[in-house]
């Protein structure tokens, strides 16, 4: 079977080309840059008509809430979210029911993923406070990394006692992926605020809770921690502007301690509690907008590697009360490129930036095997965005299981059209073949 997606603008490696794209059983064959010879001997021709053809993104964060907490999300609604949004591959975070934090919890998931998961997939294993033992053991060829908490969050995954944090960084082979966000901080703070206003204050003083004071703190932990005992760590969701400080804008290549930042941090900000509520409360918090202007103006240099989602659904149901009791967390992965494209239109970024920054970077950060390029032999991860089509976000149009979306109502002014995995149209023009299933995804390490 063959496959010639042509006339398209190939977004890809810092460069736009005019052409096509020759996909042969799943991997792109070819990348062609003579109009007039494309297609021509392929079974299935398939016009871009100018619009541009990006590697899959590639999100290194995601909570699709499964096992155990499919009443928010499940692996096959999530992915067809991410499929939807121009998504190919997800790395899914351990804070499911149970924990993956045992060997037999994680290739529970991997079974799962394999029978539920339309795009490619891997997924963390979760630190605690007596587990480093089995780090050892686990498959580097398929695992992403080792997940840890160094800050509560949906799940209770806090590691806290020092030694322990101590015997992580140590212990560790591979990749550590932290949530850092200092407990005694937001104690504090949450205190204060109770004492003050009671019990459950207003949505607004979550950030004020999970403050910046919280996060530099225990990033600046992780970091040390990392210097000290030449771990690979990388901080997810950096959040302030401060805790940039910590990151040199360097390759990735040269680098032990890198960054993520996501959407959600770069799209919204304090005063969007006026507006949405409980709908915006994520940890760590979304902060200021001059925190948001400073994280998005660092994505021009290397000192942020990464952009993701923490994608993380709950039910508006849970999402009920204020500061202390709504659930924090929100889905995005379906939005998360089309968000970035606007970043695109204002003139923050560059779409090459953008293709960096989703697909390249976490291909190469991770090791990924043969994707997150448009390159001869690798998959055909594909996605072919219209960058000129002016479209809201409505309810009906949400695929994530929670049925809701912080996006909804946002204008957007480019759109998903189609998106390939492993060479097979999985999603296209508003729908989803939910019954493709992706891969494994395969680390070179
Ligand atoms: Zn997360």
């Amino acid at each position: 079977m063959t496959t010639c997606i042509k006339n398209a603008i190939i977004v890809n490696e810092g460069k736009k080309t005019l052409g096509s794209v020759i996909i042969e059983n799943g991997i792109i064959s070819a990348i062609q840059t003579n109009e007039a010879e494309s297609g021509t001997s392929c079974d299935n021709v398939i016009d871009a008509q100018q619009c541009y053809l990006i590697p899959g993104v590639i999100d290194d964060h995601v909570h699709f809430r499964d096992p155990g907490l499919t009443h928010k999300a499940d692996i096959l609604s999530e992915s067809a979210a991410a499929a939807a949004g121009g998504v190919t591959s997800f790395m899914d975070m351990p804070n499911c029911n149970p924990q993956t934090i045992t060997l037999e919890a994680l290739e529970n998931k991997f079974n799962l993923a394999s029978e539920k998961s339309i795009v490619n997939y891997s997924f963390y294993f979760g630190a605690t406070n007596d587990n480093a033992a089995l780090f050892s053991q686990l498959d580097k060829k398929h695992v992403c990394g080792i997940k840890l908490f160094m800050g509560a969050s949906t799940g209770n995954m806090l590691v806290e006692k020092p030694e322990a944090l101590r015997q992580i960084f140590s212990k560790a082979d591979m990749l550590i992926a932290a949530h850092c966000e200092e407990p005694s901080i937001i104690q504090w703070n949450s205190d204060l605020v109770q004492m003050k206003y009671g019990d459950d204050p207003d949505i607004a003083f979550h950030s004020k809770i999970r403050s910046e004071e919280a996060c530099w703190q225990s990033s600046a932990l992780a970091v040390q921690l990392a210097k000290e005992t030449g771990a690979r760590l990388h901080v997810l969701h950096i959040s302030t502007a401060r805790e940039l400080e910590l990151f040199e804008d360097k390759p990735l290549a040269e680098k032990r301690i890198t960054a993520e930042v996501c959407v959600p941090h770069l799209v919204f900000c304090d005063k969007d509690y006026a507006t949405l509520g409980a709908r915006v409360k994520c940890n760590p918090s979304i902060k200021t907008a001059v925190d948001r202007e400073i994280l998005r103006c660092a994505l021009n240099s290397d000192t942020i590697d990464v952009i993701a989602t923490d994608h993380a659904p709950h039910l508006l149901s849970e999402k009920q009360g204020g500061a202390l009791k709504a659930v924090s967390g929100m889905p995005s992965i379906q939005f998360s490129l089309v968000c970035m494209l606007e970043l695109v239109r204002d003139g923050v970024l560059t779409i090459e930036q953008v293709i960096q920054k989703m697909c390249h970077a976490p291909a190469d950060l991770f090791q990924i095997d043969k994707r997150g390029y448009i390159r001869p032999g690798y998959k055909a991860d594909l996605v072919l965005v219209n960058p000129n089509c002016e479209w809201t976000v409505t309810p009906d149009c949400i695929l994530s299981k929670c049925g809701w979306s912080p996006y909804e109502g946002k204008t957007f002014h480019s759109k998903v059209e189609k998106t390939f995995v492993n060479g097979d149209l999985v999603y296209s023009d508003g729908t989803v073949n939910t019954s493709h299933r992706g891969e494994v995804l395969f680390f070179n390490r």
